[in-house]
């Protein structure tokens, strides 16, 4: 005998209680919206991406959470981000606070189980009501249209929301994406991770004690290095797969450990550090939807695409288009329209964001390239890169990656990412 369906109405469904989804939720239920999250994980629950960038502040303060994440026990403050050289030898940090004087440019470095539970608390103070142990299974679709979303809770109960909008936040479980068929990979960015978390590493003094340290191996792999909370440093390693792996049967800690060897920074920062917890190993990451919404569905955050985290600008991009989702949402819902094209200007928006930070890591996977030597010819545009480095990116930056482009090949814009909007869908086979 199958459970007995259970079904709840409300005029917005998100789906994953991350940074995207908690920001959503939030704006949203301070707009009035009846909203319900749902998440399949009970919380405090571990992520990775501790090390957030300055324009975080920006959507944070909106969410009204400044004083609440500068008093919370699981951040620390960041000032700065610095690059160690295959010799071990450190280049001048860039310091935030040499850019801007906006409260922005003191950022955190963040345990993201407290820090993510700390965005849901200010989403459910709001009066968006969070349900923990439910796991999305399917779109519920009437036409071309999305209704909501069919779950099971963690006994196997069916349960069905039902709402004329549903957010997917999913992060790269990409709910939506891998339900319709929309994942399209970033083919040059095919990289893999390897992390781990350690005690009594090694921390700098005064206003460096929270920088990120981005440390460079051989064939354009890197280390970070981000000191967190309770004398804890997440240290991990990005590289080519081929590089990782060019020694058979070795583990993750036996790679880890001759990696930190090569990288004479890493390995005197750990010298006496205790590892703890397991290795963890991800790959094949960037990768960004065809569309960025269709009737009754949009997607935020990593749900929507996720790029290598090089520059840290994976929880900025989430709450940015959190919130920016919560008003394009709250606009629909007030038009009485909930059609793919009502989200143009986000998924413009979104797409912007993103291009702006890929255009920099393509840069900085250039073999040909050094953030040196572009400095050293075009001192003109340090401004503009630290500008791309913080988050600033409503900022036209085409003349900072036109001058780029004379160094390292810069990409063009990825075509695909906005609406399915009648037009689209018309114009190919679906
Ligand atoms: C190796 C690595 C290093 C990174 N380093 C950084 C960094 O230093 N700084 C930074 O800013 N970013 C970093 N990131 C990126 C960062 O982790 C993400 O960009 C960020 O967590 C995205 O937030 P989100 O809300 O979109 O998704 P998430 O934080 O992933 O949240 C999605 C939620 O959805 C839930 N969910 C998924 N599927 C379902 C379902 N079917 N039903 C119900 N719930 C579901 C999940 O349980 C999860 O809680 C890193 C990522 C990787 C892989």
């Amino acid at each position: 005998m199958s459970a007995e369906r259970v079904v709840v109405q409300c005029d917005v469904i998100i789906v994953g209680a991350g940074p995207a989804g908690s920001a959503a939720a939030a704006v949203l239920a301070e707009h009035g919206h009846r909203v319900i999250m749902i998440e399949r994980q009970r919380f405090p629950r571990y992520r990775v991406g501790e090390s957030l960038i300055p324009y975080c502040w920006f959507p944070l303060n909106r969410l009204g959470l400044i004083e609440r994440i500068d008093a919370a026990s699981c951040t620390i403050r960041k000032h700065s981000v610095q690059f160690v050289g295959l010799d071990g030898q450190q280049t001048t940090p860039f310091y935030f606070a040499t850019h801007t004087k906006h409260d922005c440019a003191r950022t955190w470095q963040v345990a993201r189980s407290e820090f993510d539970q700390l965005l849901v608390d200010n989403a459910t103070e709001k009066d968006a009501e969070v349900r923990f142990g439910i796991n999305a299974r399917g779109l519920l679709r009437e036409g071309d249209t999305t209704v909501g979303v069919a779950g099971v809770d963690e006994s196997g109960r069916p349960i069905e929301f039902r709402a004329p909008m549903t957010i997917d936040a999913t992060g790269r479980d990409s709910f939506a994406i891998n339900q319709q068929g929309w994942r399209i990979d970033d083919p040059q960015l095919r990289k893999i991770a390897l992390w781990t978390y350690f005690k009594g590493g090694k921390r700098d003094a005064g206003i460096d004690e929270g920088a990120t340290t981005v440390a460079y191996l051989p064939e354009k792999g890197w280390f970070w290095y981000i000191p967190l909370p309770d004398d804890t440093v997440s240290v991990g390693i990005v590289c080519e797969r081929e590089y990782l792996y060019r020694e058979l049967g070795l583990d993750p800690r036996a790679m880890f450990e001759r990696e930190a060897k090569i990288q004479p920074w890493i390995h005197e920062h750990l010298r006496g550090a205790k590892q703890i917890g397991e290795f963890r190993v991800t790959g094949d990451y960037s990768y960004r939807s065809k569309y960025c919404a269709s009737d009754g569905l949009v997607l935020a955050g990593d749900a929507f695409g996720f790029l290598d985290p090089v520059f840290s600008s994976g929880v900025f991009l989430a709450l940015y288009t959190g919130v920016l989702a919560g008003d394009e949402v709250h606009a629909a819902l007030t038009a009485g329209d909930v059609s793919a094209a009502r989200f143009t200007e986000y998924g413009d928006k979104f797409r912007n964001a993103i291009e702006a930070m890929r255009r920099l890591v393509y840069a900085f996977y250039d073999t040909e390239f050094s953030f040196g030597t572009f400095l050293k010819a075009h001192p003109e545009f340090r401004s503009d890169l630290t500008d791309c480095l913080i988050g600033n990116v409503d900022k036209n930056l085409d003349p900072l990656f036109e001058a780029a482009s004379e160094f390292a090949s810069i990409p063009a814009a990825l075509p695909h990412g906005g609406p399915l909007t009648q037009a689209v869908s018309g114009a190919e086979p679906r």
